[in-house]
C-alpha cells in the first residue's frame, strides 16, 4: 500500500475561504451557469439544484429541462431562466455552451440514450480547451450523468481536466469496481482521481474528496439528517455555483462546497432536528453557511 496524503476540512480550514463580492461587481462577476437536469417524475432534483446554485451566490443561472418541466420549473425558481427541451419527458439537446462559465449535468436525468448522448456531446464539446491557454469548462458530473459514465466507460478519457463528480459509494462502484472494504474504496477513489486528472467527491458521513495530485479531504461537516431524497442534487447545484466563480482554483471551490452543504445541513437540522430535516431545507441555510466560510 502506498502512503496517501490525508486531510481533514473542519472550521479552521475553511475561514475566510469564500471571498468577499467587490462593492463594485456585478452579475457578470460570478458568472453564468448551465444545469442540465430533471426528467418526468424527477423535476424536483432539478428544482433543488438550481435553488441551491442560487443560494450559492451565482451571478446568473440558466436550466436546460425537459419540456414537461418548463411550468413547474419556472414556477419555483424565478430567478433562474429555463431552456425548455423538445422532448417533453427527458433532455435530448445540449445547448450551446459559448455563454456558461460551468456546467452541471445528471440529478433527476435519468438514463434514456437520449440523455446519454447529450452527455457524450457535453464531454466532447468541454474536453476541447476554450481559448488556447485557458481552463476547460468546469463540469460538474452527478446521480444519472455518474451512471451513464459508468455504462459507457470510453466517456472517461474525455473527461475535462478538473471535472467534478459526486458520486455516492453505489455510484462510485458503478464507476470502478466493488470494493473489499472501505479502505480499499479509498484506494480505488484515490486512483480514479489521479488517473482521470479529476475531483471525486465520494458522499456520505465524513464525505471524501480526492484532488488529481492524489490527496483524500475528508469534510468534517453533514449530520445523518442529510440522508433523505435531494440532498445530493443540493450539493450539485452548490457545486456549480462555486466552479462558476472564477476567483476560485477548481480544488478551493469543491472544499468549501462540501463543507457549506454539511454546514448548512448541520444548521438545518438544529431547526428541524435530523428526521425532520429536508433537502429544501438545506438550500435554505446555505447562505448563513457561505457566511461562516468568509
Ligand atoms: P445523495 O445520496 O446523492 O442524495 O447525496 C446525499 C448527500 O447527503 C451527500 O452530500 C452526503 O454526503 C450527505 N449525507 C448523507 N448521509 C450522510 C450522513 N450520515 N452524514 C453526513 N452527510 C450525509
Ligand atoms: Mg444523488
Amino acid at each position: 500500500r502506498t502512503t496517501t496524503p490525508w486531510h481533514y476540512t473542519d472550521a479552521a480550514t475553511m475561514a475566510g475561504q469564500l471571498p468577499p463580492r467587490p462593492r463594485f461587481s456585478h452579475k457578470g462577476t460570478f458568472g453564468h451557469a448551465l444545469l442540465l437536469a430533471g426528467s418526468r417524475g424527477k423535476m424536483g432534483a432539478a428544482v433543488l439544484a438550481a435553488g441551491a446554485c442560487l443560494r450559492g451566490g451565482v451571478g446568473l443561472l440558466t436550466a436546460h429541462i425537459p419540456a414537461c418541466g418548463y411550468d413547474i420549473f419556472q414556477n419555483s425558481q424565478p430567478e433562474a431562466m429555463c431552456l425548455s427541451d423538445a422532448q417533453p419527458d427527458h433532455i435530448s439537446e445540449l445547448p450551446n455552451l459559448k455563454p456558461y462559465q460551468a456546467v452541471a449535468i445528471g440529478p433527476g436525468l435519468g438514463q434514456h440514450a437520449a440523455s446519454s448522448s447529450v452527455l457524450r456531446q457535453l464531454l466532447e464539446a468541454a474536453s476541447q480547451p476554450r481559448e488556447k491557454t485557458g481552463p476547460p469548462l468546469p463540469l460538474v458530473l452527478d446521480a444519472d450523468a455518474l451512471n451513464l459514465l459508468g455504462q459507457h466507460r470510453e466517456l472517461l478519457s474525455l473527461l475535462p481536466e478538473n471535472a467534478v463528480l459526486t458520486p455516492h459509494p453505489k455510484e462510485f462502484e458503478r464507476l470502478t469496481e466493488p470494493a473489499r472494504d472501505d479502505y480499499h474504496r479509498l484506494e480505488l477513489l484515490r486512483d480514479f482521481a489521479q488517473q482521470h486528472r479529476c475531483l471525486v467527491v465520494l458522499k456520505g458521513a465524513y464525505t471524501c474528496l480526492a484532488t488529481p495530485g492524489g490527496e483524500l479531504h475528508f469534510n468534517s461537516t453533514g449530520n445523518p439528517g442529510m440522508a433523505t431524497g435531494g440532498s445530493g442534487d443540493v450539493l450539485t447545484g452548490l457545486l456549480l455555483a462555486l466552479r462558476a466563480d472564477a476567483r476560485l482554483l477548481p480544488f478551493e471551490a469543491v472544499r468549501l462546497a462540501v463543507y457549506a452543504h454539511g454546514l448548512a445541513g448541520d444548521l438545518a437540522a438544529h431547526e428541524t432536528g435530523e428526521a425532520g430535516l429536508v433537502a429544501g431545507d438545506i438550500v435554505r441555510h446555505l447562505g448563513p453557511a457561505l457566511s461562516r466560510c468568509s
